[in-house]
């Protein structure tokens, strides 16, 4: 088994992404800036918002970000939206999720400007990346595609059963993975809680993409000897033995399937680092304009 090593990766794609920060500063006169909106104080969003502000500041880039309270309305976080999507000095946009009930994600998504959607969630990205046109890729995908790249990976040709099919992974992976372009070229299964006999469907798989929410879900038992496995999950458990308070856990259980696999990302330390270089990409890509 090898490691896809999150940490290594990201290390590397950050470093560039500061070079190329610098370059744009010098020419323009202006860091690439992203706005991240945070409503509420839920934990997991509180650590997800701050690491992305503090990845921007380690690679040379603005960051602000804007909080409301819980009870803001749906149309003052709209209202700023559009004050923010006229505002030239702001590249990329992002509002965290969830949001709480009141306030309609599918309205706050359509808001955004698609030309700063660095989270790649607006319809007019999803349709241009269904098309295998230029546009911003959904942030988790968009990582594990830079992960696979990292170590020359070649998916070509090779089956990749997706594990849940949220439209913010599960989903856009799964069209990622099939388009002609490397990685991709697979033949993708897509699957979720209504699959019938998923054991049998996941066990032909030579990539397993797991974005389920449930603790150590793929089991060894469920995997191809020599498989390759992204395991997207990030399960939160209280824990009295950590600094903070809780300990993480991904779909897959990493230990006995790891004994399996010919590659395995770790949780922690595996897609969710790759995921912030996805957007700081798109980020930087916005600012120099290369996409709109
Ligand atoms: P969602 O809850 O939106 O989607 C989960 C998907 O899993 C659904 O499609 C659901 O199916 C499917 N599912 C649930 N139970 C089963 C089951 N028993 N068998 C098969 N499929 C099942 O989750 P997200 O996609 O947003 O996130 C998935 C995980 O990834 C979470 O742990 C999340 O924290 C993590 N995550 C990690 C990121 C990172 O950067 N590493 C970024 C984003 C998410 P159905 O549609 O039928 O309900």
């Amino acid at each position: 088994m090898q490691l896809l090593d999150g940490k290594f990766a990201s290390e590397q794609i950050k470093n560039q992404i500061a070079e190329e920060a610098a370059s744009f500063l010098k020419d323009s006169g202006r860091k690439p800036h992203l706005v991240a909106i945070l409503v509420g104080n839920d934990g997991g969003s509180e650590t997800y918002v701050a690491s992305k502000m503090k990845n921007c500041e380690k690679v040379g880039f603005k960051s602000s970000l804007i909080r409301y309270d819980v009870d803001v309305t749906e149309e003052a976080l709209l209202e700023q939206i559009r004050k923010i999507n006229l505002d030239a000095d702001v590249d990329g946009l992002i509002v965290q999720l969830p949001l709480p009930k009141h306030i309609d994600p599918e309205k706050v998504t359509e808001t955004i400007d698609y030309r700063k959607d660095v989270d790649g969630f607006h319809p007019v990205n999803l349709g241009r990346m269904m098309r295998n046109l230029p546009c911003f890729i959904p942030a988790t995908p968009y990582g594990i595609l830079l992960m696979l790249q990292a170590y020359n990976i070649d998916t070509t040709g090779k089956h990749c059963v997706v594990v849940g099919r949220s439209n913010i992974v599960g989903s856009p992976m799964s069209i990622l993975m099939a388009r002609n372009a490397n990685p991709g070229n697979c033949t993708v299964t897509l699957t979720h809680s209504r699959t019938k006999d998923l054991k049998a469907i996941v066990l032909q798989a030579d990539i397993i993409v797991a974005a389920i929410g449930q603790k150590n879900f793929v089991t060894a038992d469920m995997v191809k000897p020599g498989a390759i496995i992204i395991d997207v999950g990030i399960n939160r458990e209280s824990s009295t033995t950590t600094k903070s308070g809780y300990k993480l856990y991904g779909d897959v259980d990493f230990e006995n399937v790891a004994e399996k696999a010919s590659w395995i990302t770790p949780v922690p330390g595996g897609v969710g680092l790759m995921t912030i270089v996805g957007l700081l990409k798109n980020t930087l890509a916005s600012a120099r304009k290369e996409i709109y």
